[in-house]
């Protein structure tokens, strides 16, 4: 190799290097249930979603379930605060029900709308784990069909604990991203599965720290759930995931911030 040819090797070793680096930089925030430790939000909340967009969050993650009558709402736990279970209760009903900060669930469609609106943050969308298959293949194909409709393929990822759930929504969405939450495939099976990506929780991935790499490697992202503690985060800014989804946004946007 003459001189020429050496000097170019440095400088694209050089470039490799410095976009690892920037790539160990790029750790991007979600909001658990939207920003919701502040005044007047609650979890899952249409304030919680406007909470998220002004701390300046990446994305804002929501959970989502099918009521009785085969519609869409928005909420974490099945049951509603006033012990309505979501999947036996008419869509009437479970929107009648309130969050903790007095706003009735959110019909997803309305979550949507609004998350529109704050555009370019992105949506995470959870698809909760249905009673039946049937209601797991119902769940994923309304999501996916609410989203083309409302021409916002670009703005949402999909999250799913459910195996069915994440692979029909691979197939629905093709081009859309999914990732796996439960923990318990490789990234090697995630990726043969058609999975984008893997977003696990904390303890998961500090066991299996080479997960990271590895999925990096087969070029899936790498998020991890629900971390808030600034050594925990720390920990995982460290070891360059992509996105760490939290209830501490605005703790883990200073630290990026402090870092740059
Ligand atoms: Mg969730």
């Amino acid at each position: 190799m003459n001189m020429n040819g050496k000097m170019l090797s440095v400088a694209i070793l050089s470039m490799a290097f410095s976009q690892g680096l920037c790539a160990q930089q790029s750790t991007s925030v979600v909001a658990h249930r939207g920003y919701w430790k502040c005044e007047g939000s609650a979890e899952n909340s249409l304030t919680s979603l406007q909470r998220a967009y002004d701390a300046g969050c990446w994305g804002s993650e929501l959970d989502i379930w099918l009521t009785a009558d085969g519609r869409l709402v928005v909420n974490h736990d099945a049951e509603t605060l006033d012990g309505v279970k979501i999947e036996e209760a008419d869509f009437e009903t479970v929107t009648a029900s309130k969050l903790k900060n007095g706003e009735t669930i959110p019909a997803l469609e309305s979550y949507l709308e609004k998350g529109k609106k704050l555009s370019p943050m992105v949506l995470v969308l959870e698809l909760k784990t249905q009673s039946t298959p049937e209601r797991n293949k119902e769940i994923a194909q309304k999501v996916v069909a609410m989203v083309q409709s409302m021409d916002m393929e670009s703005q949402v990822e999909y999250i799913a604990f459910s195996n069915l759930v994440g692979t029909e929504l691979i197939r629905l969405a093709p081009g859309a991203k999914v990732a796996y939450l439960n923990g318990d495939k490789t990234p090697a099976q995630l990726k043969a599965l058609g999975y984008t990506g893997l977003d696990y929780e904390d303890n998961v991935l500090k066991k299996h720290t080479p997960w990271i790499r590895e999925a990096h490697d087969l070029g899936l992202t790498v998020n991890v759930w629900t971390v808030n503690k600034a050594d925990d985060l720390q920990y995982f800014i460290d070891r360059g995931v992509d996105f760490i989804t939290t209830n501490e946004p605005v703790l883990l946007l200073e630290m990026l911030k402090a870092k740059k």
